[in-house]
């Protein structure tokens, strides 16, 4: 059993989880909300360590990211278990499947059982054959996503600090309950983040994902204070959080922080326990682009729709197009060089090397 590095040690063998903004007290034998951090005997051990339940090499434009090394590949890699239980989850067998364990045995009165149960889920992958595969297969980067990162923090922390010696990129896809402390652990290596902003109603948190919002709009505004790369995608659900208004107030606040962030606009599927709302249409997709292009953010992207005009990086300076994409393919326009835009000389901000 991995000992964590990201808790506190309180009176009678408790502890406090701090990976995750929802900091856990975990009395012995339990576990915490995303059912994958356990109190054994007073220390707090992360039973996933070195188990993925999914791992892919991907375009990084699939995750998405798209002022990041544009056009590269990314090695791919989650476990199970999430500290949100959002009902339209499309990876929901793996990021759930922690979180179901807990509540069952919880009930059944035999919660220090999961280690044994979750244990059985995920294959041995340690560190160093993660970071041996990306230098195998030449990639430059490692995401963690299909479930939440920072709730498997001590596995990916081994894999980034040993990545970083080999110049290769960290990368969070996450649902932005970070704590303080993993972002400071963090700090060596995390060079991006893509958080998901899920909506800007608290009460949508609550029901939906079994979560709050103020705790997202606090770390997206502390990841870009720290300095990480960082862009935003929020999921369109049809009558959920695609009102005029609720998409103001997210694209105003995104403003407020920086008009800078990238704001990926997605397109909902149903799936998972939320199978009424239909397709996101069109019309409502373009509603957003345009509201974000109101609030004053520069580079908008309209992602899971067939759209390569609203898919493309525009030179806020000028208007010219740098960087076309279809589908997963990305290129760069002859005008566009190393961040810059050749025409009128504008940066454009990112990582783009
Ligand atoms: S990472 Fe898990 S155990 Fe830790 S505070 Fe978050 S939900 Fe609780």
């Amino acid at each position: 059993m991995y000992e964590a590095i990201l808790y506190e040690p309180m009176a009678r063998q408790a502890v406090r989880c701090t990976a995750c903004r929802i900091r856990c007290v975990i009395k012995p034998g339990g576990a915490g909300v995303c059912g994958v951090r356990q109190n054994k005997d007073g220390k707090l051990c992360l039973l996933v360590y070195g188990k993925a339940s999914a791992v892919n090499i991907d375009p990084i434009e699939k995750k998405p990211l798209y002022h990041f090394l544009p056009g590269s590949r990314i090695f791919s890699i989650g476990t199970i278990g999430c500290n949100f239980a959002c009902s339209f989850c499309q990876n929901w067998d793996i990021s759930q499947r922690a979180r179901t364990l807990r509540e069952q045995l919880m009930k059944e009165k035999h919660i220090e059982d999961i280690g044994l149960e979750v244990g059985q889920y995920g294959y041995e992958l340690p560190p160093e054959r993660v970071v041996k595969l990306c230098l195998e297969k030449k990639v430059p980067s490692i995401a963690y996503t299909y479930n939440e990162p920072v709730i498997f923090f001590e596995y990916l922390h081994d894999i980034s600090t040993l990545a970083r010696q080999h110049g290769i990129r960290t990368v969070f896809m996450s649902n932005g309950y970070e704590s303080e402390e993993a972002l400071d652990l963090a700090g060596g290596y995390l060079d991006a983040m893509n958080i998901d902003l899920k909506s800007f109603r608290d009460a949508f948190y609550k029901k939906v994902c079994k979560a709050r919002l103020q705790p997202v709009l606090d770390t997206i505004q502390e990841v870009h204070r720290r300095g990480i790369w960082l862009e935003v995608t929020t999921l369109v659900i049809p009558g959920q959080n695609d009102s005029e208004a609720e998409l103001q107030d997210i694209a105003g606040f995104l403003s407020s922080v920086s008009t800078d962030i990238p704001w990926h606009i997605s397109a909902f599927h149903p799936a998972y326990q939320m199978k009424d709302p239909p397709r996101t249409s069109r019309a409502v997709l373009e509603k957003a682009y345009d509201i974000g292009l109101a609030a004053g953010l520069k580079y908008i992207y309209l992602g899971n729709t067939e759209d390569d005009q609203r898919s493309a990086t525009y030179c806020p300076g000028c208007g010219a197009a740098l960087i076309r994409r279809t589908g997963y393919r990305t290129w760069m326009e002859d005008i566009f060089n190393q961040g810059q835009c050749l025409r009128c000389k504008t940066q454009i901000p990112g990582v783009w090397q």
